[in-house]
C-alpha cells in the first residue's frame, strides 16, 4: 500500500466508482466523495475493501466552497495530504439555449468546472509541498464539439479544458500533471436518461458501435495518476470508441 491519498469527487457511482477502484489497487487509500448518496458511497469503498484496498467515505457539496473545505478537513484529518485528484462530480439539466433557466446554467457550471477549480486549489496545496501530484478532470466529448441541448454542460467541460491547460503551465516544474480525460457516451446512471432516439443517434456516430463501460475510461483515470505518465500535462485525451475520428 503506497502512502499517497486520492480523492475523486463523485465516487459514489458510475465513473467515480470505477476510477476510486483502479486508484485503489494500484495502492492509494481512496477517499471517495459524494453528494447525497451515502449508501453507494459505502458500496464503493465495501468493493475498494473486497478488493484489499484502504478508504472512507466522504460527504461533499463541490459546489459549495465550505463543504469543500470541510472535505478536504476531513480527508486530512483521516488519510493525510492529497496527492492525487479525480474532479468527477458532474451533473446534466439538458435543454434548449433559448428556454434554459439560470438556475440550470448555474447549476452545471458550479458543479463541473467551479467544483473542480475549488477543490483543485485545496488540494495542489498539498501537492506543491510534496512536489508530486496528479489532476485529472474528467471532461466530455460535448466539450469538444458542443452538444445541442446542452450548451451549459459543454461550456463547462469546455471551461476544465482553459483551466487544466492554465494549471498544467502554473505547476508543471513541481512534478504535478493535470489533464482531462474526455468520455464519450459512457453507460451510466448520468445517460439512463436518454431516450431510445437520443441514444440511437448517439451510437451512429460511435464508430466502435457501443457506449463504453465506466471501467474502460478508468483505465485510463489510473493510467493518469501513475508514475508512467509523468510527462503527460496539459492533454487532453479524448476516449469516445472513435467518435471524434
Ligand atoms: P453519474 O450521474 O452516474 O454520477 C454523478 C456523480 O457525481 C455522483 O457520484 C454524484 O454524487 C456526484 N455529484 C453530483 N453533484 C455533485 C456535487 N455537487 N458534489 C459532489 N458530488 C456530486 O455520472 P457519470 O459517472 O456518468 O459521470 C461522471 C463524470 O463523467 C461527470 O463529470 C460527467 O459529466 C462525465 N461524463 C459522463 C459521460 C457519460 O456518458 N456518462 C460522458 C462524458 C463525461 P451522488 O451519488 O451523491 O449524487
Amino acid at each position: 500500500m503506497s502512502d499517497r491519498v486520492a480523492l475523486v469527487t463523485g465516487g459514489s457511482r458510475g465513473i467515480g466508482r470505477a476510477a476510486a477502484l483502479v486508484l485503489a489497487r494500484s495502492g492509494l487509500r481512496v477517499a471517495v466523495n459524494y453528494k447525497e448518496r451515502a449508501d453507494d458511497a459505502k458500496e464503493t469503498l465495501r468493493l475498494i475493501e473486497d478488493a484489499g484496498g484502504e478508504g472512507i467515505c466522504v460527504a461533499g457539496d463541490v459546489t459549495n466552497e465550505a463543504s469543500v473545505a470541510a472535505m478536504f478537513g476531513e480527508i486530512h484529518d483521516s488519510l493525510g495530504p492529497i496527492g492525487v485528484l479525480v474532479n468527477n462530480a458532474g451533473v446534466r439539466r439538458d435543454g434548449l439555449s433559448l428556454n434554459m433557466p439560470d438556475d440550470a446554467w448555474h447549476e452545471v457550471l458550479a458543479t463541473s468546472l467551479t467544483g473542480a477549480f475549488m477543490c483543485s486549489r485545496l488540494a495542489l496545496k498539498d501537492m506543491l509541498a510534496a512536489r508530486w501530484g496528479r489532476i485529472i478532470n474528467v471532461g466530455s466529448a460535448a466539450g469538444l464539439r458542443g452538444s445541442a441541448g446542452q450548451a451549459n454542460y459543454a461550456a463547462a467541460k469546455a471551461g476544465l479544458t482553459g483551466l487544466t491547460k492554465s494549471m498544467a503551465r502554473e505547476v508543471a516544474s513541481r512534478g504535478i500533471t493535470v489533464n482531462v480525460v474526455a468520455p464519450g457516451l459512457v453507460d451510466t446512471e448520468m445517460t439512463l436518461s436518454l431516450n431510445e432516439r437520443q441514444r440511437d443517434a448517439l451510437l451512429q456516430n460511435i464508430p466502435a458501435g457501443r457506449a463504453a463501460r465506466p471501467e474502460e475510461i478508468a483505465e485510463l483515470v489510473g493510467y493518469l495518476s501513475s508514475e508512467a505518465a509523468s510527462y503527460v500535462n496539459g492533454a487532453v485525451l479524448v476516449i469516445d470508441g472513435g467518435m471524434a475520428a
